[in-house]
């Protein structure tokens, strides 16, 4: 569900030091030999350790986690956030993690938000090891932990939310992954799947904040993380719960006040 791997990434031109913010957090971070890149185009590639997620098993763990701590999910869609007032009238905090939802949801209107469609090929071959190429041709082959499959990309298209296979995109990622590792994706790969989703993306970036909306009631908005979702999870789920404690301190002390 979640392993170590090691990832080449190329860069086709030298990146700043905000890129490559990982860089003093990652102790098996290097520069690449220039050897190794020099004379394809790139200005700059690094080596470094990472994990690599299959979501699926992933989030069915996560959900697990979230019950055996006593958690209950309820499967309902909701237009406005006073459903969720008058139906829990009792709860001072609302995480808000929904995602593009805030483009739709009456009282948290963000217009900030948009959709972010991707597309990716899954491709059975054999590597424990991933590539990633940023830049104009951005394009990643990681392989998924625990599946025989490799995940090909990417691609970004905005605003666009349809579910069909698009076929020349197929064929794009497959030609520009080959590029990238001839050794692991052949130029006719066995192919095992394809996958399509919808980013939640947001000009500016992510909010991830707190926001007093009535005496005693709280929204902490962690959403719009595009295609860093997964990678930004354990700290934005960190960042969301020293927010919750925070709250808890306030709302004692003003109640050991009264
Ligand atoms: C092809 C592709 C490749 C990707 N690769 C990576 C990667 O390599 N690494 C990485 O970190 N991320 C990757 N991502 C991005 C990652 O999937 C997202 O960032 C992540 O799923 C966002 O999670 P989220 O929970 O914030 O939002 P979402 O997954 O959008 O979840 C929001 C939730 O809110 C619910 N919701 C919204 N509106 C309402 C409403 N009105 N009522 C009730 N519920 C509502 C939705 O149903 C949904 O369940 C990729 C995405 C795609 C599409």
């Amino acid at each position: 569900m979640l392993c170590v791997i090691q990832l080449d990434e190329y860069f086709e031109k030298k990146p700043k030091d905000l890129d490559l913010w990982f860089k003093g957090v990652n102790p098996k971070f290097r520069d690449m030999e220039k050897s190794k890149y020099e004379g394809t185009g790139f200005e700059y590639g690094c080596e470094y350790e990472t994990l690599a997620i299959e979501p699926r098993r992933y989030l069915k763990f996560i959900k697990r986690e979230i019950e055996n701590l006593g958690g209950h999910f309820i499967c309902r869609s909701i237009a406005s956030m006073d459903e969720l007032y008058q139906d829990y009238e009792d709860s001072i905090v609302f995480v808000n993690a929904s995602g593009i939802g805030p483009m739709t949801i009456k009282g948290l209107e963000d217009d900030k938000c948009y959709p972010n469609r991707g597309q990716n090929v899954l491709v059975r071959t054999k590597t424990d090891k991933g590539f990633s190429r940023s830049g104009e041709e951005y394009t990643y082959v990681i392989p998924r932990p625990l599946s025989g499959v490799v995940v090909c990309g990417g691609v970004n298209e905005p605003n666009k939310t349809h579910a069909d296979i698009d076929m020349e995109i197929v064929e794009d990622e497959i030609r520009r992954a080959h590029k990238l590792a001839p050794e692991v994706i052949s130029k006719a790969p066995d192919i095992a799947g394809y996958v399509v989703g919808i980013r939640p993306a947001r000009k500016g970036g992510f909010r991830l904040e707190k926001e007093q909306v009535a005496k005693n009631k709280y929204i902490l908005h962690a959403y719009g993380f595009n295609g860093k979702g997964y990678a930004f999870s354990y700290g934005a789920a960190y960042m969301v719960g020293t927010l919750v404690e925070e709250i808890e301190k306030e709302y004692t002390a003003n109640t050991r006040k009264r």
